[in-house]
């Protein structure tokens, strides 16, 4: 969704900022369904990054902010990558609960494999759940499952996670949920069945692109909708002002189409401004969003479409991607169709 890579400059989010920034969002923070002590995917205040456990310090701090401040069913979301062996999980996650944090998210999906080695997120899972107890969330557990079944061990390529899971069930697979923008609008494309621009123009943005829960506020100062990466609905410094008085599109073609109009609108105002249909067509409608604003933010300078890195991090993974494929020549088997 963020394009995020190690290939990113470190950009930390500064103490001060993260005190600012969690203060102006204390009072709006809506605990979860089971109660400030527990967690839920969209509910409380998660830390995430990138991947947080990469800053320890500022992550305990984060965590001793938010406890300080009162925000319920806080937690962190983690790749496992750090969980190198017990000890040195045991000690994290410990000072973590006991700087306030009730619980954590362990990411399983088989793009994660492929870096960190299936043993370090077991681990982490295990000594997670002797830490936190029932607040512990594995996202997505349907991939967790799908891993113990075929044994995985260590690191796995994504080509062989699709040979391995084929001899599973007859090779009929299993419906996980998949959001397909950000990186991988881009380069899971060979994978998916594409359609035309107009096939996606009456689709509403699913989750809804304006919402009042599960939304993300980046260290560059990003009022982030949803999990749109790449997209700024204002900055966060003045979120009172946001929420007060709403977001003001006047200024923000980008957002004035989204919010206020459609992909449709969004689409023949980049024509305006050079964009063409690509004629292998689109996976998703945020892979055409994506494509636009990727032509965007080279014709024009739009506010809205922050951070730029974001934009130059895809850019830069696409020549290489268009590389590895006349590279490697054949054909990728279609294994979905349309989905946002
Ligand atoms: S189409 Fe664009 S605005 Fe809508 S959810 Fe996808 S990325 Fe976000």
């Amino acid at each position: 969704m963020y394009a995020c890579s190690p290939t990113w400059e470190a950009n930390w989010i500064s103490e001060s900022d993260l005190y600012q920034l969690l203060s102006s969002l204390a009072g709006h923070i809506v605990p979860s369904p089971w109660g400030k002590e527990r967690v839920s995917l969209s509910h409380g205040v998660h830390f995430t990054g990138g991947e947080p456990f990469l800053n320890f310090k500022l992550l305990v701090s984060a965590t001793q902010m938010a406890t300080e401040l009162g925000i319920p069913s806080t937690f962190v979301e983690t790749n496992c990558s750090w969980c190198v062996n017990d000890d040195v999980t045991r000690e994290r996650l410990e000072a973590l609960r006991q700087a306030g944090l009730k619980g954590i998210m362990i990411s399983v999906n088989p793009f994660y494999v492929e870096y960190i080695p299936f043993e370090r997120t077991e681990r982490c899972i295990r000594i997670s759940q002797e830490v936190f107890g029932p607040n512990v969330m594995i996202y997505q557990i349907e991939f967790y499952r799908q891993f113990k079944r075929l044994d995985l061990q260590g690191k796995v390529p994504f080509e062989r996670y699709l040979k391995l899971v084929r001899t599973l069930d007859g090779g009929v697979g299993v419906a996980v949920e998949m959001f397909l923008m950000g990186r991988a609008a881009r380069a899971l494309k060979p994978y998916y069945r594409s359609y035309p621009a107009a096939t996606f123009f009456g689709e509403p943005c699913q989750p809804p692109f304006l919402r009042d829960w599960h939304n993300h506020f980046d260290n560059y100062g990003n009022f982030m909708p949803g999990f749109c990466g790449g997209i700024s609905l204002g900055s966060w410094r003045e979120l009172d002002r946001l929420i007060r008085e709403g977001i003001d599109v006047r200024d923000y073609p980008v957002l004035r189409s989204l919010i206020a109009e459609d992909i449709r609108a969004l689409f023949y105002f980049a024509r305006e401004h050079g964009y063409q249909e690509v004629p292998q067509g689109y996976i998703s409608k945020c892979d055409l969003c994506l494509d636009i604003r990727l032509h965007l933010v080279q014709h024009g300078n739009f506010a809205e479409l922050s951070p730029r890195a974001f934009y130059e991090q895809l850019a830069r993974e696409e020549i290489l991607q268009h590389e590895d494929q006349r590279n490697a020549g054949g054909q990728h088997p279609k294994v979905g169709s349309q989905q946002t």
